[in-house]
Order: structure tokens, then C-alpha cells, then sequence
């Protein structure tokens, strides 16, 4: 059976054959007689598992041995709240503002620390990157945060920037919900790195931090302890239940991704897949996208029409040729492809496809 085409930005697209593979598991994992939902998640069965999945990730992710793998709930804005109660030892923490994500984890570290904005192109609708030469770091900063890939704007940092060389001595954090394990990661550049798992790793429920080992026991004091990164190290992730089914399904999307060749090989992959969109894009009358060429995001397109009034008919065509969720985000409207990795190439073919043959019916 072909599936239609599902270009949600999140909870995303997951391979047929993840899926499939779950659903065969369902009833009985491995001759276990339960299903992973079942299981404690403190016996071997599930402890297999886990151990599984983390070193699968750190292998694809090339995660250094002094960086810990932590498997927290309450997803990226959560992780709002909980990097700063973890690390900001009361701020000043820099933030470099790009899109909506950054502004809504600018106004949670308020919360928790002074803030400064080192850095934003608001004034330009957040279509560019502000160049790192120009930002104005806090000499005392506790720490440096970006998002790495802005969901919702579309804009993505190709490069991330080598804070050192900037004069800071602060970690660098990374908002990578919406990048993580689309292509490999500068470690030697980041602190810290978090995501929920819904975009590009697995089901909501998940939220993955990455965490070097000397950021870790220097929480505030009113940090609530599952949320304390260093109780959550000590504890393997398991100082309370651990969101059990969605590691298990993370797993499975992490052998998946291994199976592909692993990151380096689904990024050239990615690159394909975006060239191919955006050149669409950019050769058509009828579609728009305002994203600077050197910071367009690989994983989610926005793309607007010129004549807006043929947004819905554009949509309901879609959905009438298996082309599902391209609608764009409420605060920014038009269209919106996202392009994940369980996102095939021909996937992106019957969109481009469709696209042209709407164009061509217009006039
Ligand atoms: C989706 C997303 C989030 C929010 O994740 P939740 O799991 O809904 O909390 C945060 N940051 C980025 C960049 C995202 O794409």
C-alpha cells in the first residue's frame, strides 16, 4: 500500500517499516509475552532496550564519551525552562533571536535569569541570520543559546559558530528539535543540545538532551529534581519512569536511520531533497519563499502563493493527490513543507509535481 505524503512539521512523518515493525511487536516483544508498553522499565527486557537506543544514537550522533545521553519528557519548551534552572547559575545567559522558537525559549529563560539578546534580524521578518561577527556576547555569560534550525521561520544554521573564536567562554546550547540526526553535529562547538523527538527521531513524548559531563551538578536550587540533569545522568535516565514506548520507537528509527547509511549519508540525502523544493520554488511565477539563500532550512520549507486567495484550493488539491499537512504555520500562514528524514525523495518529486501542475491550471 502507498501511504500519501505527510509534510507535518510535527509529530512528523515516521518510515512504513519502523512503523510496521512496532505494530508486528506489539503483542509480544521478542518472545517476552508482553508488549514494550508492559514492560517494567526496570527489567532486563526494557533495560536491553534502552541500552540499545542510546548507543545507536551516540553512534549516529558520533556523540564524544564526555557528553551525556539523556532521555527527559516535557519536550523542547520544557527544556526552556529546565536549561536555564540547569545551567544559567543565575545569568547572564546570551540568546541569539531567529524565529518564534527562540523567542518563545527567550521568554521562558527571563523567568529564571537575566537575558540579552546578542543578536536578531526581527527587523527583517526572520529571513537572514545575524553573522556571528556582529554579535554582542556578555563577557560573563553562563551560557550561549541558539535554535539551530527555526521550525516555523525556515531559516537554519549551516555552520554553527565557534564561540571561543568569538571572544566567549561560554557553552553554546542548541535548540536542535527540528535538525537533530539530519546531519552530523559539531560537538567540539556545543555545550549542550536538546530536542523533543517528534520532528526527526521518533513520537512526541520523547525529549532528547545531549550534555557535557562538566555542565552537569550546578542546577539552582529550585530546580525541580527530574529535572536536574546531573540526577537525571546519574539515574540512566531512569530517576522516574522514563517515557518507555517512545525510546523504544526512537530506537527503532535510530536502526532505521543506521540502515540509510547512517547521518552523513541521509544528509546528502536532505540536501537533494531541499535543492530540489527549493528550486521549485524558485523557477515558479505562483510561489514565493523569502529565507536568504545561505540560511534556507533543509528540513522545513515555508512557501507562500502570490495570490493568497488560492491558498485552500492549493491545499485541498494536495490532499486530493496524497500530498497531507503542507499547510503553514498559523502566526506566518501560506504553505509549509516539512522534509525530514523518513521524508523518501519521491515524496518530494509528487510535491514539486503537483506544484507545477497547479501553477499551470492557474492562468
Ligand atoms: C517543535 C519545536 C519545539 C517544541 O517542542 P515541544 O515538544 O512541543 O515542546 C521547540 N523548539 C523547536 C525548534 C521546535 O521545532
Amino acid at each position: 500500500m502507498q501511504r500519501p505524503y505527510n509534510f507535518s512539521a510535527g509529530p512528523a512523518t515516521i518510515a512504513p517499516e519502523v512503523l510496521q515493525q512496532a505494530a508486528s511487536e506489539m503483542l509480544d516483544w521478542h518472545g517476552s509475552g508482553m508488549g514494550v508498553m508492559e514492560m517494567s522499565h526496570r527489567g532486563k527486557e526494557f533495560i536491553s532496550i534502552y541500552e540499545q537506543a542510546q548507543a545507536d544514537l551516540r553512534e549516529l550522533l558520533a556523540v564524544p564519551e564526555n557528553f551525556r545521553i539523556l532521555f527527559m519528557q516535557g519536550g523542547g519548551l520544557a527544556e526552556n525552562a529546565i536549561v536555564p534552572l540547569n545551567l544559567s547559575r543565575g545569568g547572564p545567559v546570551d540568546f541569539v533571536l531567529t524565529g518564534t522558537w527562540s523567542q518563545k525559549s527567550i521568554k521562558e529563560a527571563r523567568k529564571y535569569c537575566p537575558v540579552n539578546v546578542a543578536a536578531t534580524d526581527e527587523a527583517q521578518g526572520f529571513t537572514h541570520l545575524p553573522d556571528p561577527a556582529g554579535w554582542t556576547l556578555s563577557p560573563d555569560a553562563s551560557y550561549v543559546h541558539l535554535c539551530s534550525n527555526e521550525t516555523i521561520h525556515g531559516v537554519e544554521f549551516h555552520e554553527l559558530p565557534d564561540l571561543k573564536a568569538l571572544g566567549s567562554r561560554a557553552p553554546l546550547v542548541i535548540d536542535f528539535s527540528s535538525q537533530v540526526a539530519s546531519r552530523p553535529v559539531d560537538w567540539s562547538r556545543v555545550g549542550l543540545a536538546f530536542g523533543g523527538a517528534q520532528k526527526n527521531i521518533g513520537p512526541a513524548g520523547l525529549t532528547l538532551v545531549v550534555v557535557r559531563e562538566d555542565l552537569l551538578g550546578h542546577a539552582l536550587p529550585a530546580c525541580p529534581s527530574a529535572f536536574d540533569y546531573k540526577i537525571v545522568a546519574d539515574n540512566d535516565s531512569m530517576f522516574n519512569t522514563p517515557p518507555t514506548y517512545a525510546i523504544y520507537l526512537a530506537g527503532l528509527i535510530f536502526q532505521w536511520q543506521k540502515k540509510q547509511g547512517g547521518v552523513q549519508a541521509i544528509e546528502a540525502r536532505n540536501i537533494a531533497k531541499a535543492k530540489l523544493l527549493y528550486e521549485a520554488i524558485d523557477q515558479s511565477q505562483l510561489y514565493v519563499n523569502r529565507v536568504a539563500k545561505d540560511c534556507r532550512s533543509r528540513m522545513n520549507v515555508p512557501f507562500f502563493l502570490r495570490d493568497e486567495s488560492r491558498n485552500e484550493a492549493f491545499l485541498a488539491g494536495a490532499r486530493a493527490n496524497g500530498l497531507l499537512q503542507l499547510k503553514g504555520h498559523k502566526s506566518v500562514g501560506g504553505m509549509r513543507a516539512s522534509l525530514y528524514n523518513a521524508m523518501p525523495l519521491e515524496g518530494v518529486q509528487a510535491l514539486v509535481s503537483y506544484m507545477r501542475e497547479f501553477e499551470r491550471t492557474q492562468s
